[in-house]
């Protein structure tokens, strides 16, 4: 059985297991899934006459003798010369030595290298002292010409796998050779016999094969496909059980757009809604007039303007009689949707609250604000998921509203629902996504993707500077009478030594080169109503920079603000990069966003390079991708996911596709998974997806 350890495969004792532990592999299921990095094809020796220096080849040839040669006081080589009627051929072997060595280290060499008898030897072949010489990686002693088909690690395309120190590939490829021939009948094929004959495809077992000891590689990609389509045919599936189950809930509430409150609010803003925010925003108010949930993603780049969006469904709701809930990801950013939100309703007789785990510190605040809401006093109550954990009741909740869905687990999502019957869900994010990938990992919404910014937005010039560059820079820009931020990221918020680190720094900044200026402090451990204060006042331009240690990099709107320092830039993804620089060019004028920093490594070098090159989120998302496969972008959407072994989210849009499709099918036919053939897809989805999307009542 798949589940069993490892320790059932043959030759592999307790010190072994612990061994291919280290790599995840617990399991035979683990080992079957455990799939190659790459592949070298080992299939055809190389006559010794036509190898030629810095190729890889393998040679199949005689020995003709063999010497072991002491190079220095801790390395010694065998080497041996091969001949196969071409030409001759050395093979070298380095070993690490020592005269305190007891055993022969060569031993099995000695054995293996005697005169007359056949080898085969792949490694790197080279020219020394104009003779050949092959820099032997691995080698087999050929018993039995005719029996060059059953090896394992010649003859054939070879697998090479992503491993650790202290674990060789032959050893390795040993064992899966092993557990993948003996165990791959037992492999779970969750993909119904009528799918698989609809479709066309072969078994999945049989697949596995094709992936770990591929017989041509041109049968790699479509076993790797066929796998990754049962892998996703179980979220997709999870996701249409989902869906399905919120089509069935029915709301009782109404929205007549009376309009009594979204007039005042549209008359008071100051701009008009661009033509995308007008078309998110009928999409979101028909789905809150049908009569089952809505549950809708909103896409849109770093000032697009969403939160406007969502303030126009939390007025429909308000208007007709419901309470509202804004989630954010932290609690300066609930803070700071709590300044902004407030503005934007002031006159509109709305009943708003904040509650954080650190903004309402005392009890009986904290006691009386849930008074509020159960009682339906407040309206409007915004905070962090906080508000999810916490004993928090309504009287009559209408809509959630969670913003960059990123950020929170797919299981938080799960989790809002239970505290109203049926909410309207509205998520948010920056995040730039395909849609087809939107599509995979929620499947379960529908999306709305705002694609403009308001107008008069001009790019954020970026520049990658020294710090006194870019603090001319600034104060350049502050004598033009803009702001400035200058950010020093923490990567953990909790991470005391960088936060003192970044304190004094910012302490130094503020008395040496910009002594001239107001500056204001701002990090994540300060109190929440000294935060809100310096905020505050930081839009009300009591000061010209505002030098934060704290994340900041979601939420912060003040228009004014036309320079964004970012420190250490180095250290930091291309998605925060991106957020934090979002914070700037929020109004009519030039803004710019400058990055200090000395990135070392070419992962920053090219980040860097990234940010100063595209100003749109999906131009540096596409740019991630195409660079080093799915970064950190696509890891951030991945969250609360589990790992796709085979697929590859990111290339696999026709396979997730196909899944789907397939999904869908299943569910409208069996809704329950309570038929036969769904049996193996019921048991896998359950134990990946069941925690995942509260699907325990399935069935
Ligand atoms: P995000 O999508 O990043 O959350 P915000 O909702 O914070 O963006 O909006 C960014 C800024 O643009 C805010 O200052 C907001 O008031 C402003 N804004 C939003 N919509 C428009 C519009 N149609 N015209 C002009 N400014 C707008
Ligand atoms: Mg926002």
């Amino acid at each position: 059985m798949l589940n069993q350890s490892v320790q059932y495969i043959k030759g592999i004792g307790p010190k072994r297991a612990e061994m291919l532990s280290r790599l995840g592999i617990k399991t035979i299921h683990d080992a079957l899934s455990y799939f190659p990095r790459e592949y070298e094809d080992r299939k055809v020796p190389l006559k010794i006459a036509l190898a030629s220096a810095g190729k890889k080849a393998i040679i199949l040839a005689k020995v003709e003798l063999s010497e072991q040669i002491q190079l220095g006081k801790n390395l010694s080589a065998f080497k041996a010369c091969l001949s196969d009627g071409s030409g001759i051929i050395f093979a070298v072997f380095f070993r690490k030595s020592s005269p305190y060595y007891k055993h022969d280290i060569f031993s099995s060499l000695k054995r293996d290298f005697v005169k007359g008898k056949k080898v085969l030897v792949y490694g790197q072949v080279e020219i020394n002292f104009g003779k050949k010489e092959i820099n032997a990686e691995e080698y087999e002693p050929v018993a039995d010409e005719t029996k060059l088909g059953e090896l394992i690690h010649f003859n054939r395309i070879v697998p090479v796998y992503p491993l650790t120190e202290g674990i060789s590939q032959k050893w390795f490829r040993e064992f899966m050779y092993h557990a993948v021939d003996s165990s791959r009948h037992d492999w779970p094929e969750p993909c119904p016999e009528s799918i698989k004959k609809a479709m066309n495809f072969k078994n999945a077992k049989e697949t596995l094969m094709s992936i770990h000891f591929p017989k041509e590689l041109s049968d790699i990609e479509p076993a790797r496909k066929r796998l990754a389509f049962d892998e996703f045919l179980l979220l997709e599936t999870a996701l249409a059980i989902v869906k399905e189950r919120n089509n069935k809930n029915f709301k009782e509430r109404k929205y007549p757009v009376k309009k009594s409150l979204l007039t005042p609010f549209r008359e008071k803003l100051g701009f008009e809604f661009t033509a995308s925010q007008k078309k998110v925003i009928n999409e979101i108010f028909s789905d809150m007039q049908k009569t089952t949930p809505m549950n809708r993603l909103l896409m849109g780049d770093v000032g697009s303007g969403k939160t406007v969006v969502a303030l126009s469904a939390v007025l429909l709701a308000i208007e007709n009689g419901y309470q509202a809930v804004f989630l954010a990801p932290t609690e300066i950013l609930a803070e700071q949707h709590f300044l902004t939100v407030n503005n934007m309703l002031k006159g509109l007789n709305i009943n708003t609250a904040l509650l954080t785990g650190r903004a309402n510190r005392a009890k009986k605040e904290k006691r009386s604000i849930k008074e509020d809401l159960s009682l339906g006093r407040t309206n409007l109550i915004i905070g962090t998921h906080a508000l999810i954990e916490e004993d928090v009741k309504f009287k009559d909740l209408g809509l959630i509203v969670i913003d960059e869905q990123h950020r929170f687990g797919v299981m938080q999502r799960a989790e809002i629902h239970i505290k109203s019957k049926n909410p309207d869900v509205l998520v948010m994010t920056a995040t730039p996504i395909p849609r087809t990938l939107a599509l995979t990992l929620y499947g379960d919404l529908d999306i709305s993707v705002i694609d403009e910014l308001p107008p008069g937005r001009q790019p954020v010039k970026t520049m990658h500077l020294k710090d006194f560059q870019s603090y001319n820079l600034v104060k350049d820009e502050i004598k033009k009478g803009h702001q400035a931020y200058i950010v020093y990221p923490l990567i953990e918020e909790s991470d005391k030594i960088e936060l003192k680190a970044a304190v004094k720094e910012a302490d130094y900044l503020s008395k040496t080169v910009f002594q001239d200026y107001k500056v204001g402090l701002l990090h994540g451990q300060m109190p929440a109503g000294i935060k809100d204060k310096i905020m505050l006042d930081f839009r009300d331009k009591k000061y010209d920079i505002l030098i934060s240690t704290t994340v900041i990099e979601v939420g912060i709107d003040v228009a004014n603000a036309t320079v964004m320092v970012i420190e250490h830039a180095e250290r930091f993804g291309l998605a925060t990069l991106h957020q934090l620089r979002g914070r700037v060019g929020r109004g009519k004028d030039k803004s710019f966003c400058f990055l200090i920093g000395e990135p070392k490594s070419e992962d920053s070098i090219r980040r860097i390079n990234v940010l100063v090159n595209n100003a749109s989120g999906f131009a540096i998302a596409e740019e991630d991708l195409s660079l080093r496969g799915p970064g950190e972008f696509f890891g951030t959407m991945q969250h609360g996911l589990p790992p796709f072994k085979a697929g590859k989210i990111v290339y696999d849009a026709p396979v997730i596709e196909q899944a789907k499709d397939a999904a869908q099918k299943i569910i409208k036919e069996d809704p329950g998974l309570i038929n036969h053939e769904n049996l193996v897809l019921r048991i896998e989805m359950l134990s990946l997806y069941k925690d995942k999307f509260a699907l325990s009542n399935i069935g």
